[in-house]
């Protein structure tokens, strides 16, 4: 570990925004350096040089400090802000690139361009993220079916979800509930006292 990022990470240092990203290895999120979160044990950190690189190193983005937010690129930057939060609040319905640029009063092309250039994502490859988080949510409650979790984050059809969730995660989404749910009660029990 560097010594200079590890002060920037424990004083929050702005200044280092961009520069760097730091992901906690117990919580598999990462930050800017700048974030307010507590600061980690040392040796849960890592360093990235790239927001795209802690992502592809399994990482997810910190909801508090948004560092997938691409706040350095003026106003493409600000259209890809525009771009998530919309994904973000209709990705249960049939979103399409005409759809998003029609919002946002621009073509398609250009706003598939920028938003790939700023966050080094296509918005159909976010869109899937986003459908798949929530999914991997909806699937540690034990009253939804497959199906209903399929309709919900905004696939067509169970089959489709399936196929698209295993191409994400390695399992099927009926294998990642029982993985969960054996985790889960792993956990309990070591929890219970001797
Ligand atoms: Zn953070």
């Amino acid at each position: 570990m560097n010594e200079e990022y590890w002060k920037a990470i424990v004083e929050c240092n702005g200044a280092f925004d961009g520069r760097f990203y730091y992901g906690v290895a117990s919580t598999r999120i990462y930050c800017l350096p700048s974030c307010r979160s507590k600061t980690p044990k040392k040796e849960h950190t890592r360093i990235f040089a790239t927001a795209e690189e802690a992502r592809k190193s399994g990482f997810r983005a910190c909801k508090r400090c948004r560092p997938d937010y691409p706040i350095r690129y003026g106003p493409d930057g600000e259209m890809a802000i525009r771009v998530t939060e919309l994904i973000e609040s209709e990705y249960d319905k049939p979103l399409t690139l005409d759809r998003l640029a029609e919002v946002l009063h621009t073509s398609s092309s250009h706003l598939h361009r920028t938003f790939r250039r700023v966050t080094g994502m296509t918005p159909a490859e976010y869109l899937r993220n986003i459908r798949i988080q929530t999914a991997v949510e909806k699937l540690k409650e034990p009253g939804l079916n497959i199906t209903d979790i399929a309709l919900a984050t905004g696939f067509r059809t169970a089959s489709h979800f399936t196929t698209v969730f295993r191409e994400s995660m390695g399992y099927s989404p009926s294998e990642y509930r029982q993985l969960h749910k054996y985790a889960a009660a792993n956990a309990v029990e070591k929890r219970r006292p001797i």
